[in-house]
């Protein structure tokens, strides 16, 4: 039977996947609706079980077998060596293959998620009609359904950065959706660069190396989320470098993601980045009000729609928007719990229930001040232009409050002072802690001083 199934699927599959996959397998049984195919690595038997699983099975039933699914043994081969040639012994490192034949767990051919295994499974969630697309986001975005729309896209890779929870995980698997439906039998693969670490340490544990590579070379696209993970891991990094390069050479699209542009991953080989740089790099700026408010919308119809009894009052979603950070994981959690709070208390969702129940993201939120916001608002209590408070005047009406702005700079938030003098018109580091120390000393002695910093704080945490 085997033997018939085999020159069939020869056919189905093409000479070269039958080599590579197929053509190492042995039937070892049929019982109870299960064919048993001895694999000789996990490798082998993960990637036909994802991608020739259902083939195999109605190839089998056409060859005069009753099959319902696949059962996998690692390392049978070996103990058919042993039957049919007890005298070639294993090598010693090799003695796992030895080992008696382990049952991998049942496969049942038609419910497996395809590269559910290799790759991460994607979000149904996250498509792009589901994407709410702003200012801070629609060079991405763009970019993004350019790739997903197949075809030949002019840039390789594309590589978005951003911050956290500003949708890179998102436009990422809606890439992989729209991809997949254009090109239903495409190989898209899409994982995190841990997951890519952890697949290779194991490929290298199990002696798979060669599969490992031959599985993330067959793919026609790659997506590798994170990729700021294996910074340091110097082997990780090494295999990534070689699967990115074999993967360019033959025209096969790359999407990469990370929380900070190449040039900034520190531990980050050379090589890699201006590899990384070499396709179209685009980042995901900070939410903007009106985008957080057209998310709080968008998100908000797809809530009432599972819940239709919910009622959600003026003003409410303009709060949330005002007062809530910039990530959208933050945001849409805070309207998911008052959606849930609403509905168990058969209360209208109010400023107050908002206020509420999420006080204690309001709290923390009320902490994030930017430096954009105090520079403004300086300029505005002293009446001078904000252009004038990040330049190099030197004038005492102007020098005074930029001191002061830059002392709340470093007070009200968690930028380090080269990161703070970047934003004062790229000044040194030591300008910043001077300016810092001045305001400091200046306001034991100087109470209107202390009182005007202290009126500019409470505005700004207002
Ligand atoms: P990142 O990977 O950048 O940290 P995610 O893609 O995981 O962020 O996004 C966090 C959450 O916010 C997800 O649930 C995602 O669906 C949602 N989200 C982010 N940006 C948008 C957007 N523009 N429109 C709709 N939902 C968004
Ligand atoms: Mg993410």
């Amino acid at each position: 039977i085997w033997g018939r199934a085999c020159a069939e699927l020869e056919q189905s599959v093409g000479p070269n996947n039958y080599n590579h996959w197929i053509k190492p397998l042995r039937l070892t049984s049929i019982e109870d609706g299960a064919a048993r195919l001895a694999s000789p690595t996990r490798f082998i038997s993960d990637w036909v079980n994802r991608h020739f699983a259902k083939e195999i099975v109605s190839v089998l039933n056409r060859a005069g077998a009753e099959v319902e699914r696949l059962r996998f043994e690692i390392g049978a081969p070996a103990a058919r060596l042993r039957e049919d040639a007890p005298a070639e012994a294993a090598p010693a490192d090799d003695a796992p293959a030895a080992a008696p034949a382990r049952t991998e767990r049942a496969a049942p051919a038609t419910t497996r998620a395809p590269r559910a295994e290799l790759g991460a499974p994607l979000d149904p969630r996250y498509t792009f009609s589901n994407f709410v697309v702003g200012k801070p986001n629609e060079l991405a975005h763009a970019a993004a359904r350019r790739v997903g729309e197949g075809g030949p896209v002019g840039f390789n890779p594309l590589f978005l950065y951003g911050g956290v929870g500003l949708g890179k995980t998102h436009l990422m698997h809606a890439i992989a959706h729209d991809f997949q439906a254009r090109h239903p039998v495409a190989q898209v693969l899409y994982l995190s660069a841990e997951q890519f670490m952890y697949r290779f340490v194991q490929a290298l544990r199990e002696s798979t190396i060669m599969d490992f590579k031959g599985m993330f070379r067959n793919v026609n696209m790659l997506m590798v989320d994170d990729v700021q993970f294996i910074a340091g891991k110097d082997s990780t990094q090494e295999e990534f470098f070689h699967t990115f390069n074999a993967l360019v050479d033959q025209g096969k699209q790359i999407v990469i993601s990370a929380d900070r542009a190449p040039a900034e991953i520190k531990g980050l080989e050379e090589r890699i980045k201006s590899r990384l740089s070499c396709g179209l790099i685009v980042d995901l700026h900070p939410t903007t009000y009106e985008l957080r408010l057209g998310i709080l919308q968008s998100k908000t119809d797809s809530f009432r729609a599972q819940q239709p009894d919910v009622e959600i009052g003026a003003g409410v979603l303009e709060f949330l928007a005002h007062r809530i950070s910039t990530n959208v994981r933050v945001l849409e959690g805070a309207l998911q719990r008052l959606f849930a709070h609403a509905s168990l208390l058969r209360r209208e969702i109010t400023l107050e229930l908002a206020q509420e129940c999420l006080a204690d993201i309001l709290r923390t939120n009320d902490r994030k001040v930017s430096i954009d916001d105090i520079q403004r608002k300086v300029a505005e209590h002293y009446n001078i232009r904000l252009a004038d408070l990040i330049g190099p005047k030197r004038a005492r009406n102007v020098a005074r409050p930029r001191q002061i702005a830059m002392y709340l700079a470093k007070q009200m938030t968690s930028r380090s002072l080269p990161e703070i003098g970047r934003r004062f018109g790229g000044r040194d580091h030591t300008t910043i802690m001077h300016g810092v120390r001045k305001i400091d000393e200046l306001m034991v002695e100087d109470t209107s001083l202390a009182e005007d910093v202290a009126v500019l704080k409470r505005l700004l945490e207002a």
